[in-house]
């Protein structure tokens, strides 16, 4: 193994060969050494292999630099560099003598960065518990401890996680001895290829449960319904999600459990929106009362507070209600309530309120009315002549 040749060497290319050069090469020896095409004939097999192996790592970009920066010692941890792959150093021992370069072609445990994951024995961190939950608009200005239900996989209280009946233990893979793998051989389209296989008795692990706990059937774990109690931060909004630590599902070997994650949806308000953390309201008011000016009630999310409205009061007029907002989310203050006066002219009059209104009207000047004044003022500077009868609405 110490005098592994040169990739580039091994497929007769440059170092600085393209991409198609690199697999025209292997194409012609890949054919020229194939064993079917050379039956017996070991020096064909050995250069096959090597064919095969120098491009499996010229033809992977990834690969290719490790190659091009370590040498064999950046591809193959077991050449001395130790560790560049990902799945030799990850706790598998045994299987550090891999040295087949086609196992990572049939889903052994060779090269690849996916290996480490996937050893079964390694702490799993528990899956995240997804939900929706729907708040009112006062809960989420407010914050409020709301109720959430979830079903999530809980370590088995009867074997304590083990998946093994009380009073028994996990035994030793009768299939690979405990080691997690196991050789297969198998006819390819390169002939006959031996590489490590992940034990299919036990799934890597190394051991059986020959007595499994009647309560999770020798999983570790079981669905448990809970209630979960949740704090609604002050001032989130609709479709924002809450990450409650480490409520999710539990954890396998000893790994952490996930988070629950809420999805909140705020209930719209009937009176009040939401801007950031600032509210808005629209209240209407009558035209007497903003002629007149009067004290408003405004409703706030914490209680009503009253607003003195000034003789005449414009409709459009916005007053703000300052730290009447929404709670920030982490920090002391409060956004504002911006306050929307609308003028509602009365509809359905009377006969004699029409009368009233009449009077009331004839009553008024050019000074109870500045922007209809200076509104036909403006007509007139462009040959406007008749901006005088405004008056005459009601034929006078
Ligand atoms: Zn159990
Ligand atoms: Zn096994």
């Amino acid at each position: 193994m110490a005098d592994k040749r040169d990739y580039y060497e091994v497929l007769g290319v440059a170092k600085g060969a393209s991409e198609d050069e690199i697999k025209k090469a292997y194409r012609q020896l890949a054919k020229k050494y194939h064993p079917d095409l050379n039956p017996g004939d070991k020096t064909a097999e050995e250069k096959f292999k090597e064919v095969n192996e120098a491009y499996e790592v010229l033809s992977d970009p990834d690969k290719k630099s490790r190659y091009d920066q370590f040498g064999h010692a950046g591809v193959d941890p077991s050449y001395g560099g130790g560790g560049f792959g990902g799945g030799f150093s990850g706790g598998f021992g045994d299987f550090g003598d891999i040295n087949d370069i086609f196992s990572s072609f049939f889903g052994g445990f060779g090269g690849g960065t996916s290996t480490r994951s996937a050893n079964p024995n390694a702490p799993r961190r528990g899956q995240d518990i997804n939900v929706e939950a729907t708040i009112t608009f006062e809960q989420a200005c407010k914050g409020a401890k709301i109720d959430v239900p979830i079903n999530r996989m809980e370590k088995c209280t009867e074997c304590g996680g083990t998946g093994a009946a009380a009073g028994s233990s996990a035994d030793t893979c009768p299939d690979c001895h405990g080691s997690g793998a196991v050789k297969v051989t198998q006819r390819t389209a390169f002939g006959m290829i031996s590489s490590q296989k992940v034990c299919p008795k036990c799934g890597g692990k190394g051991k059986v449960i020959t007595n499994p706990c009647p309560k999770c059937h020798g999983q570790g774990r079981t669905t448990v319904s809970k209630t979960i109690s949740v704090n609604v931060i002050p001032g989130i909004a609709d479709g924002q999600t809450m990450n409650v630590r480490g409520q999710g599902h539990h954890g396998l070997n000893g790994g952490p459990a996930g988070d629950l994650r809420v999805a909140i949806t705020v209930k719209p308000d009937p009176v009040f929106e939401r801007e950031g953390f600032d509210i808005h309201i629209e209240i209407p008011v009558s035209f007497t009362q903003a002629a007149l000016g009067d004290e408003i009630i405004v409703p706030c999310i914490d209680g009503k507070v009253k607003y003195p409205i000034p003789e005449g009061t414009q409709p459009g007029t916005i007053f703000k209600l300052k730290g009447k907002g929404v709670q920030k989310l982490n920090r002391p203050d409060r956004g504002d309530q911006y306050v929307h006066l609308t003028i509602e002219v009365p509809k359905n009059l009377n006969k004699k309120q029409k009368e009233l209104l009449k009077e009331f009207e004839a009553s008024t000047g050019e000074e109870n009315y500045k922007k209809r004044k200076t509104f036909w003022e403006k007509l007139k500077d462009i040959g406007e002549t008749d901006f005088k009868d405004w008056k005459n609405k009601f034929g006078k």
